[in-house]
C-alpha cells in the first residue's frame, strides 16, 4: 500500500513546471503569479490528501491546467449570480425580489458615477435631508403629508415604533401577530423598539371594543399589521382602518399600519387580486403606513413610511434613522421607480414585476410551445418533457392565497424514479446562468412566467 502511494505521489506535477505552460501564464496575466501559485499549491495539498486518505489521485488529475482554469473562472464569478427564475414565484425573496426597470438601472448608474446632490440643495447650499425629493414624490402619489425612507420595511416598522411609542403600550390584534420569513416577528420587533405589546381579540376575531377596552394611560399606539403571508378564513372579524383611525382620534392616540407589500395602484384594474393601498388608509385618517420598496412596488429594497407630517418629522429626527437610512443608489432606483407610477398606463410595459404578474396564461403557453420541441429533442431520451398549465404565485407575502394561471415545461423521469430529477435540478444550478425550477409531484417544473429570453434559456439548457 505504502509503496503504491509513493508511486502516486511521484505522479504529482511540480508547480514550477505547470507554471511554464501557456494556459497557466494566461491566468498569471489575469490574476497574478501569487494567486496562481497559491491555487496550484492548494491543488497539490488536495491531491496529497486524496492519496493519503483514499489511496487514489483526485479525479481532475488527468488535466491540472483545466482544473486550474475551472477554479479561476469560479473565482471570477460574482457571488450574486444572474439566474433564470422559473420557480413560479415572481417576487422571490431568496432571488432578490423585484427586478428593476430600465429607468431605475439607468438612474443608479448615473448616481454611482458622479457626485450628486444627495443632501445638498443647489439654491442656497444648505444641507437638506436625503429623503426630501422622494418624499415630495411619495406625497404626490399617495396623498401623504410627508414620508421617510429606510433600509427595508422591517426597519420602517422598528423606527416607527421606537419613535411613536417608546416605553409605551402598543395595541395589536391577536390575528395580526405576523412572522415574516427571516426572523421578523411583530412581537420581537416591538420588544426591540422598546414597546410593550398588548394583544387584543382572538386569532380569528377582533372587534373595535377589544382595542378600546385595552386603552389606558400607558397606551402609545394603535396598530394593524397586514397578514401578508397567511389568511384567516371562516368566522372572522377584523377592525378596518377607518374605525381604528376614528378610535385613535377619539382617544388622541396615533394609529399605524404595517402594510407589508402594499401597492400604489389598484391591482384589480390589472386583473390581479386586490392588495391594500396605502393611500386608502391615509385618506381614512390612519397616521402612519409602512410598505416595502421591493415587493409589489417593484423597486429596490427599501422601507417607506408615509403619513402625518408631525410624526414623520419626529421619525426623521430619531437617532435610529441615521442607522437605517438608505444610500444614494437606493434613492435613485426608488425615485426612478416611483416616477413610472406617474404614468400608470406605461407600468405594465416598464416595470418587470408588473409585466410578469400580468402576463396572460396564453402568452406564457406560447413561450412554452416555442421551446418545447427543442427541449424534448435534447432531454427526451431521459425524461418525459411536456408543456403543462400550472399556477404561479406573487411571493414575498403579497396576496398569499391567490395564484396566477401560468404555463410550465415539466420534466418527469422516464424510469419513474425521482433521483434523476434531483440530479437534473442540480446540474442546472451549476450552469453559468443557473436555471432554477421547482420540484413538485414527481416532476421538475419550469414556470415560464418570468422568462424574457427564450433563446438564452434554450441555449443554456442545451449546453
Ligand atoms: C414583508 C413584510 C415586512 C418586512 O418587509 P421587508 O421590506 O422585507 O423588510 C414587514 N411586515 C409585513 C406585513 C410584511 O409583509
Amino acid at each position: 500500500m505504502a509503496e503504491s502511494n509513493a508511486a502516486l505521489y511521484r505522479q504529482l506535477p511540480a508547480i514550477d513546471k505547470l507554471l511554464q505552460f501557456d494556459e497557466a501564464q494566461i491566468l498569471v496575466e489575469k490574476s497574478g503569479l501569487h494567486w496562481v501559485t497559491e491555487c496550484l499549491r492548494e491543488m497539490q495539498e488536495q491531491a496529497r490528501t486524496s492519496i493519503a486518505q483514499d489511496g487514489c489521485l483526485p479525479d481532475w488529475h488527468g488535466d491540472w491546467l483545466a482544473e486550474l482554469s475551472v477554479r479561476h473562472d469560479r473565482l471570477q464569478q460574482s457571488a450574486l449570480r444572474n439566474v433564470y427564475n422559473l420557480t413560479g414565484t415572481v417576487l422571490h425573496t431568496n432571488l432578490g425580489r423585484a427586478v428593476m426597470s430600465n429607468a431605475a438601472i439607468h438612474a443608479v448608474s448615473q448616481v454611482m458615477s458622479s457626485p450628486v446632490t444627495l443632501e445638498y440643495s443647489l439654491d442656497g447650499a444648505m444641507r437638506g435631508h436625503r429623503d426630501r425629493a422622494l418624499a415630495d414624490l411619495l406625497c404626490q402619489l399617495t396623498g401623504a403629508e410627508d414620508a421617510c425612507i429606510v433600509n427595508n420595511n422591517a426597519a420602517a416598522v422598528l423606527l416607527l415604533l421606537a419613535t411613536v411609542a417608546p416605553q409605551r403600550e402598543v395595541i395589536v390584534s391577536r390575528g395580526e401577530l405576523v412572522e415574516i420569513g427571516g426572523a421578523f416577528r411583530v412581537p420581537d420587533v416591538m420588544a426591540q423598539a422598546g414597546c410593550k405589546l398588548v394583544e387584543v381579540g382572538t386569532t380569528n376575531r377582533t372587534h373595535l371594543r377589544d382595542y378600546e377596552n385595552a386603552i389606558n394611560d400607558q397606551t402609545g399606539l394603535l396598530m394593524k399589521v397586514h397578514t401578508s403571508n397567511y389568511s384567516i378564513e371562516g368566522f372572522t372579524a377584523e377592525v378596518e382602518g377607518e374605525a381604528l383611525a376614528e378610535l385613535g382620534q377619539k382617544y388622541q392616540l396615533p394609529t399605524a399600519i404595517d402594510l407589508g407589500s402594499g401597492s400604489m395602484i389598484d391591482m384589480t384594474a390589472y386583473g390581479l387580486p386586490a392588495e391594500p393601498m396605502p393611500q386608502a388608509y391615509l385618506s381614512q385618517g390612519i397616521d402612519l403606513v409602512s410598505i416595502s420598496g421591493d415587493k409589489l412596488l417593484g423597486g429596490p429594497q427599501a422601507g417607506i413610511i408615509l403619513g402625518k407630517k408631525k410624526w414623520i418629522d419626529a421619525i426623521q429626527k430619531h437617532p435610529l434613522k441615521r442607522a437605517l437610512r438608505v444610500d444614494k443608489m437606493v434613492l435613485a432606483a426608488l425615485e426612478a421607480t416611483l416616477k413610472l407610477y406617474l404614468t400608470p398606463e406605461k407600468l405594465t410595459a416598464e416595470l418587470p414585476t408588473l409585466r410578469w404578474l400580468t402576463r396572460s396564461q396564453d402568452t406564457i403557453k406560447q413561450s412554452a410551445d416555442n421551446i418545447l420541441v427543442k427541449l424534448q429533442a435534447y432531454y427526451g431520451d431521459r425524461f418525459f418533457v411536456e408543456a403543462e398549465p400550472c399556477l404561479s404565485q406573487i411571493g414575498s407575502g403579497s396576496l398569499p392565497v391567490d395564484r396566477l394561471p401560468s404555463y410550465a415545461i415539466t420534466f418527469a423521469p422516464l424510469d419513474g424514479k425521482g433521483g434523476g430529477l434531483e440530479r437534473l435540478a442540480s446540474d442546472w444550478r451549476q450552469l453559468p446562468q443557473p436555471v432554477i425550477g421547482r420540484l413538485k409531484d414527481g416532476k421538475l417544473w419550469l414556470d415560464l412566467r418570468c422568462l424574457d429570453d427564450e433563446h438564452g434559456l434554450v441555449q443554456a439548457l442545451l449546453s
